[in-house]
């Protein structure tokens, strides 16, 4: 069931339970603002999550709410959860679904990252 963007935010969302630890996930990498684990129903060879530790619902509430330290720190951890997992040179995708009509599932914002083969067209039509 798709997520209301501008709802507030639900500590109990199953990724606020993966970051507590309270469910199992496979880590791929971890610093001071940001956790990345695999994707438990992948659609790419390699499909990673990448969260803000901090409790934000979808990229709208961490643009306006975050702070500048913690978007920074966020943002070069994409970068670096793909560049640790050799997917520059291939190439990679990012996606941050927001709300009812992108189909985001679960509200704390995630980015996944896509790589391993053709992502061919951005969108289907
Ligand atoms: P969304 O549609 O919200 O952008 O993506 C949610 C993603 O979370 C989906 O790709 C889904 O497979 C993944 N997911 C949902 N529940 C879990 C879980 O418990 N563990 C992990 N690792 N991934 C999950």
């Amino acid at each position: 069931m798709p997520v209301d963007a501008t709802q507030p935010y639900d500590p109990n969302n199953i990724f606020a339970k993966i970051l507590r630890d309270e469910i199992p996930s496979k880590r791929v990498y971890e610093d001071e603002f940001a956790l990345a684990f695999h994707d438990i129903n992948p659609v790419a060879p390699q499909h990673i999550l990448v969260i803000p530790k901090g409790p934000y619902v979808s990229w709208d509430d961490f643009s306006a709410r975050g702070s500048d330290a913690e978007i920074a720190g966020f943002v070069r951890a994409v970068g670096i959860v793909a560049r640790e997992a050799g997917m520059v040179a291939p190439g990679y995708r990012l996606l941050a679904n927001t709300g009812t009509d992108s189909g985001q599932e679960v509200p704390h914002l995630h980015v996944h990252i896509f790589a391993g083969r053709r992502m061919g067209p951005m969108l289907t039509r």
